[in-house]
């Protein structure tokens, strides 16, 4: 089956106007209507004027003073802001919406997300936080499953070598051998003594003499998860995941982890929200005495507002061009961090299309790595399978493709691709149930587990530049993660508080 181009940019742009390109009849009279599909992408505008000096509003003075403000508000943002309720704050964000990298939209009723997926709740601070915002998030059944020359095998992964799935491989036992010895001897290496050497190395020069494919699941698995293949991975990162993350119990709600933002916003107070304002991209922070200078435009007028401190809950590749006067090593160090750009495609159809596990790794597809149905948190074991699905498609792309992805036809094109690659190749029967595609984008969304990333560059990238202060996911960790996150942003609102 092929999907032609030019209709699936037209089907998508347009949505119930116009004919699906997945072979259902035409919208509209006598035929299944193609409801509204979208392309969605983050706002880039003032972050990439500022990047290129064209910032030519300049700064008006302060119009409003307040105590704390946080810039971005995405997980960090928000857990920062309500650390700081007792104060007066003011949370500024770029977006027309709170939620960052975890943002969840609907279809049809249907909550999917347009990044985060899933977390753990393996540290006690993590669970103490979730039950103070009272939020419940159900367990995830089972492990993920792969995809290997046309064979599916459930729970795939696993850091034990002699679980039954590898002799499932639909290859010689010589390969299932290898995919068992891996992990057999990964293990031995000490990750924990070690630690900062094994950061300092690549992980794919831990797959010389195992057969390719053991190191191709790897290059599918790390850009979904932390931003890099193999060649671009911490070690240390690779090794972790290898050994930690199968047994690692999962949690999520329908709709990935944007439901967390969703619902963590939505129960604060009224009161609080009035102080959150969202469509406010920020594009300078200055010191200005003993108190700071943030400056924004919002609605096409440039605005400052005066604090007596600052926490910046926005990746260091934009934080860089916007606070003045950090240190030359610090500045330096943020410009070495690196992000991969990403596109997330959520597929929706009219029923159940697929149940086998939460993440499935489609080893051997060129334009996406994984997906997620996003309603398996609570349907593992499956439900009416009348009902309708939608599945979340992740598809992390190089640096190099970076700025593809400015280009709408381009992006749209990719979408395409990979829409022709999962219903075409994949999954033939799929086509039919499918009523419409939404694309989400991102041009430096994933911080990348890059060697050194960890031991070398956040030992300097976060240092407090008193008072502003310094949170966000690549502050620390050796992945990106929403609740590391936010459980640094905490931190960082108290080293604010102190100035108030
Ligand atoms: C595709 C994808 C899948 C992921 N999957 C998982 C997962 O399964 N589990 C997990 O734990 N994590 C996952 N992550 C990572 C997780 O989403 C992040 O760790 C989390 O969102 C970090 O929150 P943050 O607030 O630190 O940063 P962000 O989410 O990056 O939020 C930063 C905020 O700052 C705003 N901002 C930027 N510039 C400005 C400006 N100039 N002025 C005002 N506002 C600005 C942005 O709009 C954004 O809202 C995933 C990320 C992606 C992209």
């Amino acid at each position: 089956m092929d999907i032609s181009r030019r209709s699936f940019i037209k089907w998508v742009i347009a949505g119930a106007a116009s004919a699906s390109p997945f072979g259902c009849a035409p919208a509209g009279k006598g035929g299944p209507t193609v409801p509204d599909a979208r392309l969605g992408s983050e706002t880039n505008k003032v972050c990439h004027d500022v990047r290129d000096g064209l910032m030519k509003s300049g700064f008006p003075p302060p119009s409003k003073s307040v105590d704390v403000v946080v810039v971005g508000g995405g997980p960090s943002g928000l857990a920062a802001a309500e650390r700081c309720f007792g104060s007066d704050f003011l949370l500024l964000e770029k977006e027309p919406h709170v939620g960052g990298n975890a943002w969840s939209e609907t279809w049809e009723g249907l909550d999917y997300c347009t990044g985060s997926a899933w977390m753990a709740f393996d540290n006690p601070e993590v669970v103490k936080l979730f039950d103070r915002w009272g939020l419940t998030l159900p367990e995830i059944k089972g492990n993920d499953s792969a995809h290997w020359d046309g064979k599916w095998i459930k729970d795939f992964w696993n850091s034990d070598p002699d679980f039954p799935s590898y002799a499932q491989l639909p290859y010689p036992k010589s390969v299932q051998d290898d995919f068992r010895r891996f992990v057999r001897e990964t293990r031995k290496i000490d990750r924990v003594n070690d630690a900062e050497k094994l950061d300092a190395m690549n992980f794919s020069d831990l797959f010389k003499g195992y057969d390719g494919r053991v190191q191709q699941y790897w290059d599918y698995f790390g850009p979904s998860n932390w931003g890099a293949r193999t060649q671009d991975t911490s070690a240390l990162v690779g090794l972790t995941a290898v050994h930690e993350w199968s047994p690692c119990k999962r949690n999520t709600y329908e709709g990935g982890l944007g439901m967390v933002t969703r619902k963590l916003f939505a129960g604060f107070p009224e009161e609080k929200k009035k102080h959150f304002l969202t469509g406010a991209a920020v594009f300078a922070v200055r010191k200005d005495g003993k108190r700071v200078n943030v400056s924004f435009m919002k609605d096409g007028k440039a605005e400052t507002v005066s604090a007596k401190s600052v926490v910046m809950c926005v990746p260091k590749f934009i934080a860089k061009f916007l606070v003045t006067d950090l240190p030359e090593a610090q500045t330096a160090a943020m410009a070495k961090m690196r992000y991969a750009p990403y596109l997330v495609y959520n597929f929706c159809f009219d029923k159940v299309v697929w149940n086998l596990n939460y993440d499935n790794w489609a080893i051997g597809a060129k334009h996406f790595t994984d997906f997620i149905p996003a309603d398996y948190a609570t349907h593992a074991d499956g439900g009416d399978l009348s009902r309708k699905q939608v599945i979340t498609v992740y598809a992390p792309k190089t640096e190099a493709a970076r700025a593809d992805l400015l280009d709408d036809e381009e992006v749209l094109a990719e979408a395409h691709a990979a829409g022709n690659e999962l219903c075409g190749q994949f999954f033939p029967s799929w086509v039919d149930q499918l009523k419409e595609v939404r694309v989400y984008r991102r041009g430096h969304p994933m911080p990348m587990s890059a060697p050194g990333s960890w031991s070398k560059l956040q030992k300097t990238t976060p240092l407090d530049h008193k008072p502003v202060y310094f949170s966000h996911t690549d502050n620390s960790g050796t992945v990106s993660d929403l609740y590391e996150a936010a459980l640094g942003a905490i931190k960082a609102a108290e080293k604010a508080l102190t100035h108030v």
